[in-house]
């Protein structure tokens, strides 16, 4: 049985405001769908093809070729899609149905309580409970039962970000602002601070627009430059800048309607360190999954749910639901996608403390193709072109030595935290120890890179 609070006409709504998303996912991730589930994504749920992205320096004069090829979805009507094969398989849905806490019994998890679309109050109950309720999971923060899944985030691992789906007439021939090949992120901490802005093609004419910010790095922006500017106005700001969108109007067709703008969270941190307990799992931003670096979570959501699936079919099979039963939905997915992603949140947490100057001069002088390819790969930079041992490197590096020995530390620290990640522990018995390892890692990071110091 699958619950969601959408009426069945709008499924996978994320909140009042629409599908809020960038709506951009990598080739391989829906290959990825189609070889694990045979289900092959087109249009209309697919809505345009681009060649790659091009992430660009602040003062635009650096841009690196992240990606191999990807897609556009339309958030609207993917979900449609999915109900659909997921119905064709015998899937229930129960529509309109607000999942407000989780039933426990014994120490398993055994359903959820909730109100339906009427209000009146109801009880579901089931062998396995899959929390994907997305960012703000109240399931999960109420987790009734003894469990190493975390239950809150930190302000800081969230990012507030926003978009508007618009149709334009082209201004300018600038590629730097708008190509309908590729998809563009623009690295720029006064209108960005400590996030990154989009401009992702939806065809000739049409544009997903928007930008993240974390909370204290807007506050801090504000701060250094004496403004008052919110998430909105930041949105605003942006896309009256860019020279190529003319006489922007809200995309208003029936594929749209209702999802042209709209703002939402997201988490940009590692995965729940833990992801299962008796009778109870997380996926998608409920379970913090997309990556930390560009807060893209469709892919990982895809990753994850196979594997998750899986384990699941497997513990019910058995008859047994236990977190032990389940546990092996933790260990596919950190030692096959998950096993990058602190590295990753260390250098986010390293990147959200750089100036703008800091930024153009990194992307130009220490960026190496084969970082590019680490990155493209989902892996971390090395950064060679920071060590000393490089003597053509040496003018450069001594350019901006305290950026040179930030890089080195991120490169560092991901050799320990993917090691230590290869390691997680192939049952529940030794987590604890694993945990209280990783977690002293990333504290050093937390206390190296404060960015309040070197923004302000
Ligand atoms: C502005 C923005 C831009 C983004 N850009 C990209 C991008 O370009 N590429 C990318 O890969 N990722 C992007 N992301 C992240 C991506 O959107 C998410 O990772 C993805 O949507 C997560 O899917 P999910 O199913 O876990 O959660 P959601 O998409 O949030 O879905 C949660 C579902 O659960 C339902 N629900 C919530 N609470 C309850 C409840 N209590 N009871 C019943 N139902 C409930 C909701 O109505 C919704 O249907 C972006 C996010 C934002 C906000």
């Amino acid at each position: 049985m699958n619950l969601d609070r959408n009426p069945a006409a709008e499924p996978g709504k994320k909140t009042r405001n629409g599908w809020t998303c960038g709506d951009a996912v990598s080739r391989n991730s829906l290959n990825y769908l189609a070889s694990n589930l045979g289900i092959q994504y087109g249009r209309p749920e697919v809505e345009h093809d681009v060649k790659g992205i091009y992430v660009y320096s602040p003062d635009h004069k650096t841009k690196v070729l992240f990606e191999g090829e990807g897609h556009l979805l339309n958030r609207k009507l993917a979900p449609r899609r999915q109900v659909k094969d997921a119905q064709k398989l015998g899937v229930e849905f129960m529509w309109g149905a607000t999942a407000e806490r989780l039933l426990a019994e014994d120490g398993f998890i055994t359903g959820v309580t909730g109100r339906d679309s009427e209000g009146d109050p109801f009880r579901a109950t089931a062998k396995v409970v899959i929390d994907a309720t997305g960012s703000s999971s109240v399931l999960r923060r109420f987790l009734p039962i003894e469990s190493y899944i975390e239950r809150e985030i930190d302000m800081d691992d969230i990012e507030a970000t926003g978009r508007y789906i618009l149709e334009f007439d082209r201004g300018a021939e600038d590629e730097t602002y708008f190509t309908p090949e590729y998809c563009l992120i623009h690295l720029d901490q006064y209108i960005a601070a400590a996030g990154y802005a989009w401009v992702f093609p939806k065809g000739q004419n049409k544009v997903n627009i928007g930008l993240g910010v974390s909370k204290s790095g807007l506050d801090r922006r504000n701060r250094r430059f004496n403004k008052q500017d919110n998430l909105q106005s930041l949105i605003d700001e942006y896309v009256r800048a860019n020279t190529v969108i003319k006489n922007p109007r809200l995309a208003l067709g029936e594929a749209d309607e209702e999802n042209a703008k709209g703002n939402w969270q997201v988490p940009v941190r590692r995965q729940n360190d833990c992801m299962v307990a008796n009778g109870f799992a997380v996926v998608g931003d409920a379970a913090w999954l997309p990556r930390p670096l560009d807060a893209g979570g469709i892919g990982p959501s895809i990753y994850a749910s196979v594997i998750l699936g899986k384990v699941v079919a497997a513990a019910l099979e058995a008859n047994d639901t236990g977190q032990e039963s389940l546990w092996g939905y933790n260990v596919e997915y950190m030692k096959t996608h998950g096993f990058q992603m602190a590295s990753f949140e260390v250098l986010r947490r390293y990147l959200q403390t750089l100036t703008n100057e800091q930024i153009n001069y990194g992307m130009k002088h220490f960026l190496s193709e084969e970082d590019i390819q680490a990155i493209t790969d989902r892996k971390h930079p090395d950064f060679n072109r920071t060590q000393f041992f490089n003597p053509a490197m040496w003018f450069r590096v001594l350019g901006d030595l305290n950026l040179a020995r930030g890089l080195r530390y991120t490169a560092k620290k991901s050799q320990t935290l993917v090691t230590h990640n290869l390691e997680y522990p192939e049952s529940p018995g030794r987590f604890t120890a694993w945990r209280d390892h990783l977690r002293a890692e990333l504290r050093e990071t937390v206390e190296k890179f404060k960015p309040l110091d070197a923004l302000q």
